[in-house]
């Protein structure tokens, strides 16, 4: 076996434990699809159900709407995610989870 046969084999061995390695990363994957697929479908179901309670008491879709702007936009921005909050100890000001000091008064938190 020469260098160059060496190096083949190791080139070879290394495809395929990067190959194994992938396949590993593949199926944790789709059981992480899955896992969030089953939330989704948790979350629609508590959100029907929800809706469904709400127009029985007289709420209507506008309500709703409104209501879902009106959340979207406490962590300054309207991008139809909600995104996890704290509040400034010393101001009382809503913040990204992000920040280590308050934008407002400069406060740690
Ligand atoms: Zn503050």
């Amino acid at each position: 076996m020469d260098v160059f046969d060496i190096f083949q084999n190791f080139r070879i061995s290394e495809s395929e434990r990067l190959s194994g390695e992938a396949k590993g990363k593949a199926v944790n994957n789709e059981i992480d699809i899955r896992a969030m697929r089953d939330q989704i479908d948790h979350l629609s179901l508590v959100s029907k159900a929800m809706c469904e309670l709400l127009a029985e008491i007289g709420f209507d879709q506008s309500m709703l709407e409104a209501k879902i702007r009106e959340i979207d936009l406490r962590d300054g921005k309207l991008d139809g995610k909600l995104e996890q909050t704290k509040t400034c100890q010393d101001c009382s000001r809503v913040l990204a989870m992000r920040h280590v000091r308050c934008l407002y008064c400069g406060a740690t938190v």
